[in-house]
C-alpha cells in the first residue's frame, strides 16, 4: 500500500514538473513519517525513499538509532531551544527555524559537536495566529542577523500554507514565499543561499511545485491518515 501510494505521489510530482517546465530532480520528495511506525519507513525505504520528515525530536531520534544511516531526516516541526542538542547531528536539515534566538541556539550546539547544520526559514505566509513562522515583512532582517552565524547555513524559505481543501486558494501564498526567496536573494548576503523552497504538503503539492517548491512534504498521502489517540 505505501509502494503504491508511492507511486502515485511520484507520479503526480512528474505531472506537476512537466506542466511547469521544470526537471524532476529540482523537487525532494520528503516523507512525513510523523507518528507512523518504523516498519512503514522500512516499506517506503525499499520503494527509494530517503528522506523523511519528522515534527517531534523524541521520534527523529528514536528513529534515527533504528534505521539506516544513509537516510536524511528533516526537522519540520516546531523546534525548543532546549531540544537542539538532541539532533544538531543528527538531522540533514532543520525546515522551521523562525527567531534569531533560536539559531543562537543551533549555533552553540553546533560549536559544542563541531558539526555545521542547514536551515530553513518558516515563514507565516498567511498571517495565521494558530502557526508559527516569520510575518513577511520581517523574515529579511532576521535572515541578516542569523547569517552571522558561522555555522548556520541558511538554505532557504519554509511555509506551512492555510488548510484547504481547494489548492489553488493556497497558489498565491506560494507564489508570495517563492518571490520573497527571488527578493532575498537578489541581496547576495553572505552564509545565505536561497536554492530551497520547503512548501507543499498532501493537499497541495502539486500546486506548490507549479510554484518553485524545491522540497514537498507528504505524510498523508505516503502513509494514510495519522492517529494521534491518547498519546
Ligand atoms: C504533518 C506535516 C506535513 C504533512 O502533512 P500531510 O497533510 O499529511 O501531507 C507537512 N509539513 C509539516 C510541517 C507537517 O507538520
Amino acid at each position: 500500500m505505501i509502494s503504491e501510494n508511492l507511486d502515485i505521489v511520484e507520479n503526480n510530482i512528474k505531472i506537476a514538473c512537466e506542466k511547469a517546465g521544470r526537471k524532476r530532480e529540482e523537487v525532494t520528495l520528503i516523507s512525513v513519517s510523523k507518528t507512523k511506525p518504523v516498519s512503514m519507513i522500512e516499506e517506503a525505504y525499499e520503494w527509494g525513499s530517503r528522506d523523511y520528515g519528522e515534527n517531534k525530536v523524541q521520534e527523529i531520534t528514536e528513529k534515527y538509532d533504528q534505521l539506516p544511516k544513509d537516510i536524511n531526516w528533516h526537522l519540520i516541526g516546531h523546534l525548543q531551544r532546549n531540544k537542539v542538542k538532541y539532533i544538531v547531528d543528527k538531522v540533514k536539515m532543520i525546515h522551521s527555524v523562525d527567531s534569531l534566538r533560536l539559531a543562537e541556539q543551533i549555533e552553540l550546539e553546533c560549536v559544542k559537536r563541531d558539526v555545521e547544520v542547514d536551515i530553513l526559514i518558516e515563514v507565516n505566509v498567511a498571517n495565521e495566529d494558530t502557526k508559527f513562522g516569520l510575518k513577511m515583512e520581517n523574515v529579511l532582517t532576521e535572515i541578516e542577523s542569523i547569517a552571522k552565524l558561522p555555522h548556520v547555513h541558511i538554505k532557504g524559505l519554509m511555509t506551512i500554507a492555510p488548510y484547504t481543501d481547494n489548492a489553488e486558494t493556497n497558489r498565491e501564498y506560494f507564489r508570495q514565499l517563492k518571490q520573497l526567496s527571488v527578493d532575498i536573494n537578489d541581496k547576495n548576503i553572505d552564509n545565505v543561499s536561497m536554492s530551497c523552497l520547503s512548501m507543499g504538503m498532501t493537499g497541495d503539492y502539486q500546486v506548490a511545485i507549479e510554484e518553485g517548491a524545491t522540497l514537498v512534504r507528504v505524510g498523508t498521502g505516503i502513509f494514510g491518515e495519522r492517529d494521534y489517540g491518547n498519546k
